[in-house]
């Protein structure tokens, strides 16, 4: 890592990581980056963890994908290809080659090809890639990993707000007086939002974190609620009860704003917490102080993440939160809100871009005759289904059905993400024709049958929208290596080679195009985000800021009501017992980021955490038998991995945390496919599993 003061340029963009956006500086000597520092963004004034600080070398990685590769004759596919050294099974070929190649493996070919495209890609990108597969093959079965994160939150948000976004910053905390976070680590999977939080417990506010796994939140706690695994909506629902039971309810919000209270009051009637203490491990009288604590506030927040979303009730925990919300007015004035934590740098923007099987830019339903015509009208093409796509999951059965047999897929790595990761990986081995977009030779791209070499995001010019709904602008800091390729010129000339007339030249004409049929993006130009850097959406006049707090005079539903959706208990998919009596939960690092192809190639973050590794309570260590550092082995019904444990209090005595970056001991060979019927999100948070020391010591 450079010294900040060695360098000749500096470019502002935005971080590649997390869902924060923090915008920052790069600074360059020559064609290369040699360190970064904080920049005056919205989410971040300066600030910057760990990953934007010191994660960008992996962009001069020898790993980088330089040049067009297509599978040598033969060579069979499998997790089995050195990313040092890609020739055995590749051969170089020309872009002219490669494309052809691509296109013509795909063309004509309708239902039988599906596409991933990515979260890690500009908005520009995700609105191209969804509109090749709707244009080009007529159909809907596109999508990306927000279906792995927050697809339940977003289906509860539209459902019963009327809109999937935040609807406050997270920012806004600091006009809060009480904030619950739930089901989310910020301290080590949003560092930035964290520093506001802590911020705001700080001056006094009444910080409420609620998570079956403690964590580093907890010191600023008011209260901690480390409850049982999976019991989110007991617990919730307990919560809302005594609000209902002890009069605490804002009767003149609900009257006014909302729908369905009668069928939440006679659904709550169920849940007192003397009966739900036992379920959700909480005892009744704290349950009570919460209700009170959030309920009483003059200004409340809710932040959530994927604890709450994976899990097959996750869009009923949602729902719990937004009712929550709903009933205490928390929503709509300054200091209160409703805010999934998103994941990905772009999750947020290209979710909407339409990148998603069921809505078309900006949530507009796909079965909508009249929505399809303003897009064709625009694309200048005919008619596409009104079919809902499939999702992730649901594409790669549609592969081992012999339904899909070719695929596009942009910067995702589901031979690495999706859940049962090995039925995954052999859907991914049946395809005829696998076209793979990414910056370098990823587990996905193992099966691929051709390759193409894409820009870093240092490398390429676009926009994103972070978590708070903030439209950034990214620039180049560095031009790609060798003959790799911004996303949204390789995909232009797909779409080219597959006779859709695309003539792109700029992303900022993409931009321009998306403008048409995006009302979120009115007033907000290509120029403006130039000179701006940031611009919040909505936003009501070309030179007026956005609004960092919305819904406070109606909802995007019918009659500007939001709705009460009473959600009842429905127990995991799989619940220990004696052959597996552990919980197997798995989320992220502060290191390291999603499937690790980019931070395990950085070498500060590699360095500070390099090896795999699992959490468990000393006690669950020392009934193994074993040490911290001594190895175990985690089997599910899916399969087993073994790896290096570490003794952590924060864990249940039952329960296992494993990080997902690690392909040798890749989490997912373990969690469950099981999915929530509404976002058809699958249960990450929560496996049967069974734990044992590989040594005994
Ligand atoms: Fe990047 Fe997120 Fe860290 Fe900000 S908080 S520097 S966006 S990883």
């Amino acid at each position: 890592v450079g010294d900040s003061a060695d360098f000749d340029r500096e470019v502002q963009s935005v971080c590649p990581y997390c869902g924060v956006g923090c915008q920052l500086s790069f600074k360059i000597k020559g064609e290369k980056i040699v360190s970064v520092d904080g920049a005056g963004g919205p989410a971040n004034e300066n600030r910057l963890c760990v990953k934007g600080r010191f994660g960008f070398d992996y962009i001069s990685h020898d790993h980088r994908l330089k040049t067009p590769l297509i599978r040598r004759e033969g060579m069979p596919k499998g997790l089995n290809v050195d990313p040092a050294n890609p020739l055995e099974t590749f051969r170089e070929a020309t872009w002219e080659e490669a494309l052809d190649f691509a296109a013509n493996g795909m063309k004509g070919r309708g239902r039988q090809i599906a596409g991933f495209g990515s979260a890690k890609c500009s908005n520009e990108e995700a609105y191209l890639f969804q509109k090749l597969i709707r244009q080009g093959f007529g159909h809907n079965n596109v999508d990306h990993c927000t279906r792995l994160c927050h697809a339940s939150s977003v289906t509860a948000l539209i459902e019963n707000v009327g809109s999937g976004a935040v609807t406050a910053t997270f920012n806004e905390i600091e006009n809060a007086d009480v904030a619950i976070v739930i089901g989310a680590n910020p301290v080590e999977n949003h560092p930035v939002a964290a520093t506001y939080f802590k911020q705001f417990a700080k001056r006094g506010g009444k910080l409420i974190v609620m998570d079956p796994r403690g964590h580093a939140l907890k010191r600023h706690a008011a209260h901690m609620l480390q409850f049982r695994p999976g019991a989110d909506v007991s617990m919730l629902n307990a919560i809302m009860h005594v609000i209902v039971e002890e009069g605490l309810a804002d009767r003149q919000y609900i009257e006014g704003m909302t729908e369905n209270w009668p069928a939440m009051v006679e659904h709550l009637k169920g849940f007192a917490p003397e009966k739900m203490a036992e379920m959700c491990g909480i005892d009744a009288e704290t349950l009570r102080a919460i209700a009170r604590d959030f309920a009483g506030a003059k200004a409340g927040m809710i932040f959530w993440g994927m604890g709450v979303s994976q899990h097959i009730h996750g869009t009923d925990n949602s729902r719990c939160l937004i009712s929550l919300a709903l009933m205490c007015g928390h929503i709509g004035r300054p200091g209160t809100g409703l805010h999934p934590l998103r994941g990905q740098n772009n999750v947020q923007g290209a979710s909407d871009a339409g990148l998603v099987p069921m809505f078309l830019p900006d949530y507009q339903d796909v079965m909508d005759d009249g929505v399809r015509s303003a897009f064709t009208d625009v694309w200048k093409s005919p008619d596409f289904s009104a079919e809902k796509g499939l999702t992730v999951t649901e594409i790669l059965d549609g592969v081992h059905a012999g339904d899909i047999q070719g695929m596009y897929i942009l910067g995702e790595n589901p031979a690495m993400s999706d859940p049962d990761v090995e039925h995954a990986r052999q859907a991914l081995a049946k395809l005829d024709h696998l076209v793979v977009q990414d910056i370098f030779l990823t587990e996905t791209a193992n099966f691929a049958d051709v390759i193409l070499p894409a820009s870093a995001w240092a490398e390429k010019t676009g926009t994103v929208t972070n978590t708070n709904r903030q439209v950034q602008m990214g620039r180049p800091a560095v031009a790609s290596p060798g003959q790799a390729r911004e996303d949204w010129w390789i995909t232009t000339e797909l779409a080219r080679r597959m006779g859709l007339g695309w003539d792109y030249t700029h992303p900022s004409q993409v931009f321009a195009e998306m403008k048409e049929n995006m009302r979120s993006l009115d007033n907000i130009t290509w120029d403006r985000l130039e000179r701006e850097n940031a611009v919040t959406y909505p936003v009501h006049g070309p030179d007026q800021a956005g609004e960092a707090v919305v819904f406070g005079d109606g909802f995007p539903r019918a009659e500007g009501r939001a709705k009460f959706t009473p959600a009842a208990v429905i127990a995991p998919n799989e619940v220990p017992d004696a052959e597996y009596p552990m919980i197997l939960t798995t989320g992220r690092q502060l290191e390291h980021w999603h499937t690790g192809s980019m931070t395990r190639r950085t070498t500060v973050l590699d360095q500070v955490e390099p090896e795999a590794n699992c959490s468990l309570h000393p006690s669950t260590l020392r009934k193994l038998g074993t040490v911290a550092g001594g190895m175990v082995r985690l089997t599910t019904r899916r399969g087993s991995v073994e790896l290096m444990a570490r003794a952590d209090r924060a864990v249940a005595p039952d329960m296992v945390f494993l990080p997902f970056a690690f392909v040798e001991a890749a989490a997912n060979v373990l969690t469950n496919p099981a999915l929530d019927p509404y976002g058809k999100i699958p249960e990450f948070k929560f496996s049967a599993c069974k734990v044992e020391a590989v040594e005994v010591v």
